[in-house]
């Protein structure tokens, strides 16, 4: 090892085509920023990595210099993953592209990529991936640990979407897994998040998507437990068109909710209908929202999909604090719905929520060892995000998400997705994650990343 001196940090500057940013460059600060607020880390070097040469410049620097390597894709992890204090990030948001072959429905995608960008290039073509319900969040980090979103019941997790993707290996190697080429490894990309390898270019099938229907339903606070009740039955057996995640929320101070309930307490299920709209259709649909109690509102139109996928975007922009936690469920017990309602009435901050997004329909197609994601019988997974713009009420927002997480966790199936496990480093938490696949990861990562090189993620540590 030579270790990271001025002059280290120079010839590696020198080698990369993107930039190196230090704490010595002025756009430093806003560089190391992550979407997280509450993340403040300092790490000695971030890379900002254009192409596959990049990445391999870096891993082989990291290799020659002994520092540790966080790999950045958008930005949205909840605990930070990408920045080590002291550390190199290794960063791709300069990998940014989208190419559609709409003969083939398929798009392969620069590993820096946002979900907006995919949205957007897939849409020209009336085409989509399943994927997740922010257009800012990293196409990465949440395809390597599964994706969920509006598509999912109709087309199940992104992971299920994903062919093939081009990775550049701990030892500086590069592979395009496939189901014929190191099948072992793409196995371990769909889930497995990012202990594997640095994926640069991911290959997706594409689905027909273009105009989808779209509804808001609330209900006050206090009814939801009928809510719930009425919700656990009612989705799972509506058809896969049908998508309705259901949330413990206030009522955002923006159209289309009507003033008086701006800031009111309340549950909800934001719909997405990828059948037929003519006729009427979507209202036949949701006719059934008056069935539980009747809604505080409901708003219902026809919107083009990448418009639904960027209509969050402005309510929770970066910079704001997030503490989050996560676990699958099979129901819904009447006794975690009364969980949902007290946690749901103390809500600490106007943008702190519960969400439960549906994670069956198509998603339950492969069998639970077919890919890393081990839950393929769970109908929701669930996350508690506490969220404020005010760093000073950090610690109330962690405490309610703790405190309602405690409550509810023992009413779950004991783990949580991979994405919405709050903090890094605990080997149980991701055991949990994993089940029966764990053993298999710990052995995919001993054959592509023996010395655990790529440890700033949900862990899992090669197999003796
Ligand atoms: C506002 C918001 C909304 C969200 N909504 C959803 C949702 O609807 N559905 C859902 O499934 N999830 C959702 N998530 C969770 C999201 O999937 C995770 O936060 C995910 O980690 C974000 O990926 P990223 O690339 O942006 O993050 P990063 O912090 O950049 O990366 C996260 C992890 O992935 C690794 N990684 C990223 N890119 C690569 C790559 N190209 N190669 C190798 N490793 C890589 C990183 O090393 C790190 O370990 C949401 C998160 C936020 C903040």
């Amino acid at each position: 090892m030579i270790g990271m001196d001025a002059t280290a940090l120079d010839n590696l500057r020198e080698a990369l085509r993107g930039p190196l940013v230090t704490p010595q460059d002025a756009e430093y600060d806003e560089i190391r920023s992550v979407y997280n607020a509450m993340i403040d880390r300092r790490p000695a070097a971030i890379a900002r990595c254009t192409g596959t040469a990049d990445v391999r410049t870096t891993i082989a620097f990291a290799r020659q210099t002994g520092v540790e390597v966080a790999v950045r894709g958008g930005g949205h992890s909840g605990p930070g993953l990408c920045l080590i204090d002291g550390g190199l990030t290794l960063d791709l948001s300069p990998t940014r592209w989208v190419r559609v072959d709409p003969v083939n429905r398929t798009a392969q995608v620069g590993g820096g990529s946002l979900l907006g960008d995919l949205d957007h290039e897939t849409h020209t073509f009336g085409l989509g991936v399943p994927a997740g319900i922010n257009s800012t969040t990293g196409v990465g980090g949440l395809t390597l640990g599964g994706g969920h979103g509006h598509l999912t019941r109709k087309y199940g997790l992104t992971i299920d979407s994903l062919v093939a993707a081009d990775v550049v290996l701990a030892d500086g190697s590069v592979v395009t897994t496939t189901e014929k080429e190191h099948p072992d490894l793409l196995w371990a990309l769909r889930g497995g998040g990012g202990n594997f390898g640095v994926v640069t270019s991911f290959t997706f099938r594409l689905h027909p998507v273009h105009t989808v229907g779209v509804a808001a339903t609330v209900w006050p606070v206090e009814q939801t437990q009928d809510v719930l009740r009425w919700y656990r039955e009612f989705l799972p057996a509506a058809p896969e068109d049908l998508n309705g995640f259901f949330a413990v929320m206030a009522v955002p101070p923006a159209p289309p909710f009507p003033e008086p309930l701006h800031g009111r307490k309340v549950c909800a299920v934001i719909w997405c209908y990828t059948g037929g709209l003519e006729g009427g259709r979507l209202d036949d649909v949701l006719s059934v929202v008056n069935d539980p109690a009747p809604p505080a509102f409901h708003f219902a139109t026809p919107m083009p999909y990448p418009a639904l996928q960027t209509m969050f975007d402005e309510l929770v922009p970066k910079g704001l604090q997030w503490y989050w936690r996560g676990d699958f469920f099979d129901t819904v017990s009447d006794e975690a719905a009364a969980v949902h309602e007290r946690f749901g009435r103390e809500l600490p901050t106007g943008l702190s929520t519960m969400h439960l997004y549906p994670v069956d329909g198509a998603a339950h197609d492969a069998a639970p060892g077919e890919t890393a994601w081990a839950y393929r019988d769970a109908t929701w997974s669930g996350v508690i995000a506490g969220i404020d713009p005010d760093p000073a009420n950090a610690g109330l927002i962690r405490q309610w998400c703790v405190d309602y997480w405690s409550a509810l966790h023992p009413h779950s199936m004991g783990g949580a997705y991979v994405n919405f496990l709050g903090e890094s480093g605990d080997t149980d938490s991701v055991r949990a994650t994993y089940r029966d696949n764990y053993a298999r990861l710990a052995a995919v990562k001993h054959t592509y990343d023996p010395d655990n090189f790529f440890h700033a993620n949900q862990n899992i540590p090669p197999a003796a």
